[in-house]
C-alpha cells in the first residue's frame, strides 16, 4: 500500500516522466480542457476511469458518488451534467456502475444505514421498479449483479429527463448517453448497449419538456 509520504514522491516522479516524454504537456494542460466524455461513476476506489479506459488527462470530465446515482434534485450531479454539456460540449455521457458495488449491496440489506438511507433509497427504488425480474433470480449474486445493471440503466434514464440533455440532443444530435458496468473481478468493461434513442422517445411521453427538434 502507498503511504501518505510516498504520494508526493510519486507526484514528483510523474511530473519528471511527463516532461521527459512530452515537453509541453503542462503548458498545454494550463490552456484548458476540451473533453469529449463525461463519466459518472461510483466512488469505489477500485474503479479508476482513466486507468481502465486509457483516457488521458484532459479527455474525461468526471463525477463520482456512492452507487453512481443521478438524483433528480442532486445539484452536484445536475451541475456537472449542465457544465459538461453547456461549456465543455461533451459528445458522450457515460454512467458506469460496477459489480461488487458496496452501495448496491447495502441497498439490498434489511438494515438502517442512518444518513445513507435517503441516498440508498434511489437504488431501492430501482429494485422496486424491477421487483418481478429481480425476485425471479434465485441466486443472490445474480440478483445483485442484475441490480447493478438496472441501476445504471435507471440513472441513464435520469440523465435523459434533463432539459439540458434533451435540448442539446435535439439541437445538435449529441450527447449520446451510454451505460457501462465494470467487472472488478476480471477488469472487463461491459457496454450495456443502453438504447439511447428508444429510451429518450419513451420517457418523453411523460417527461416531455415541450422541446422540439430544430429543422
Ligand atoms: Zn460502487
Amino acid at each position: 500500500m502507498t503511504t501518505y509520504e510516498q504520494i508526493f514522491e510519486n507526484n514528483r516522479k510523474w511530473v519528471e516522466e511527463k516532461k521527459a516524454s512530452d515537453t509541453d504537456f503542462f503548458e498545454r494542460m494550463a490552456i484548458g480542457q476540451n473533453p469529449d466524455f463525461l463519466y459518472i461513476g461510483c466512488s469505489d476506489s477500485r474503479v479508476t476511469v482513466e486507468e481502465l479506459t486509457g483516457l488521458q488527462p484532459g479527455e474525461v470530465f468526471v463525477h463520482r458518488n456512492i452507487g453512481n446515482i443521478i438524483g433528480n434534485t442532486d445539484l452536484n450531479a445536475i451541475s456537472v451534467i449542465n457544465y459538461g454539456i453547456e461549456y465543455l460540449n461533451v459528445k458522450h455521457i457515460v454512467v458506469c456502475g460496477h459489480y461488487f458495488c458496496g452501495g448496491v449491496k447495502a441497498a439490498m440489506q434489511a438494515e438502517d444505514m442512518g444518513i445513507l438511507n435517503p441516498w440508498l433509497r434511489h437504488i431501492r427504488d430501482v429494485y422496486r421498479f424491477h421487483k418481478k425480474e429481480l425476485n425471479a433470480l434465485m441466486d443472490e449474486d445474480l440478483r445483485y449483479k442484475r441490480l447493478v445493471e438496472l441501476n445504471v440503466e435507471e440513472q441513464c434514464i435520469n440523465v435523459l429527463k434533463m432539459a439540458v440533455v434533451q435540448r442539446a440532443y435535439l439541437d445538435r444530435g449529441y450527447p449520446i448517453v451510454h451505460g457501462w458496468v465494470f467487472d472488478v473481478q476480471n477488469g472487463n468493461l461491459i457496454d450495456l448497449h443502453f438504447d439511447f434513442k428508444r429510451n429518450l422517445e419513451d420517457i418523453r411521453e411523460i417527461y416531455d419538456l415541450g422541446l422540439s427538434e430544430q429543422s
